[in-house]
């Protein structure tokens, strides 16, 4: 059976160390934030190269509390991709703020420039917003181009999200993602790169006055002492059990990185004749989230995968202007064409780090299969 993501594997490996970490927490007596969530914070810290980072509830909370701290109101326009999972659009209502539909760059499925440029100054000729803010997403786990859009950013005042849900891990040159935008949030879904046994996610800056800021928000808007309240806050709390599951976790992930990138190697150099496969973003690593090819038929190739027990996934089928929830932010179809044609391509493959070759080349056999 070829596993889409495969966390037996992984807790085989890691049984003795997971367990042990688990158990420390069970004797320390500290459940929520406690002694390991400051040991995964201090490590994961120094692994990414950022000075603060900040243990929180989940990737959504994460990008809420980035948005909170800018104290926000509706009148603020946050521009956000439309091709995204919806925690990215749902976190800006939730931070109070409007959120603006931006289309993806074709190749590399992050947010365009160009359009991001053309959907502010539309933003400051209607008059009724102010631009704020940007959330950039490293979607399936590439690296936006955070040096071109900290430009942008700048010559109109915008403060920089990056949502990296998918993409700790991932490099730009050789800086670890994490420290590339003013602040950047990331998600330990069990199902994410680095993932923990639940709920989990974190907010990493560099900026002392902002850390200071989302540790106030994670519990409950605290000042000096617990009962000294001085700004809106919220309860986004990690808990210490999922903390040391990802100290655990932490030791092996690079050699878990690496194994990703032999996976999608072996996918590249057998499907780049029937499908598109997925640009390289040039000097930068993926975390390989997703490995996501664009495809002819998409819908019918699924199928085909499936009648061979070969589990494939659509992220996303429908972008966020056109979701229900969302559409009232959005001008409808025909908005934002790329989100929408990538849409109907998009076609995740199976990718973990414990894929063997034979598993990866069956995969690859039953596509060319449906192409011929
Ligand atoms: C998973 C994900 C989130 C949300 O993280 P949760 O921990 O599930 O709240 C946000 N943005 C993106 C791009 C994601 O993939």
């Amino acid at each position: 059976m070829v596993q889409y993501i495969d966390l037996k594997s992984q807790y085989a490996r890691l049984k003795d160390r997971i367990d042990g970490n688990i158990a420390a927490v069970l004797d320390s007596g500290q459940y929520v934030l406690g002694q390991a969530v400051k040991d995964f914070e201090t490590e994961i810290g120094e692994y990414l190269n950022v000075r603060h980072a900040i243990g929180v509830s989940n990737g959504t909370d994460a990008i809420i509390m980035a948005l909170l701290g800018l104290e926000l109101t509706p009148k603020d326009a946050v521009f956000v991709p439309s091709f995204t999972y919806v925690a990215t659009a749902e976190a800006i209502l939730m931070g109070n703020a409007t959120p603006v539909f931006v289309d993806v760059d074709e190749k590399t499925f992050n947010i365009d420039l160009a359009d991001l440029e053309a959907r502010i100054e539309a933003v400051k000729k209607a008059g009724k917003l102010t631009p704020r803010a940007v959330i950039a997403v490293d979607l399936f786990g590439q690296p936006a181009d955070y040096t071109a859009l900290g430009e942008l950013a700048a010559a109109h005042d915008l403060f920089v999200i990056a949502d990296a849900a998918q993409s700790i891990g991932g490099k730009s040159g050789n800086r670890m993602i994490g420290s590339l935008a003013d602040c950047t949030t990331t998600s330990f879904y069990p199902t994410k790169p680095l993932g923990c046994y639940g709920d989990g996610g974190m907010i990493f800056t560099d900026n002392d006055r902002l850390a200071e800021i989302y540790r106030s928000i994670r519990a409950h808007g605290e000042g000096e002492h617990r009962y000294d309240v001085v700004r809106l806050g919220m309860n986004a709390r990690l808990d210490s059990i999922q903390a040391a599951v990802l100290s655990a976790k932490l030791q092996i992930f690079e050699d878990e990185l690496d194994a990703r990138e032999r996976v999608a190697r072996i996918y590249d150099a057998h499907l780049k004749d029937v499908v598109t496969i997925p640009a390289r973003v040039p000097d930068s690593r993926s975390a390989w989230a997703q490995y996501t090819v664009q495809a002819d038929d998409r819908d019918a190739l699924r199928a085909h995968l499936a009648e061979d027990n070969l589990v494939s996934m659509v992220f996303y089928a429908k972008p966020m202007h056109l979701q229900k929830a969302y559409e009232a932010h959005g001008e409808g179809v025909g908005s934002v064409p790329v989100s929408e044609r990538l849409a109907d391509r998009v076609l995740s493959l199976p990718m973990n780090p414990y894929l063997s070759e034979e598993d990866v080349h069956r995969v690859c056999e039953r596509i060319l299969d449906f192409y011929k």
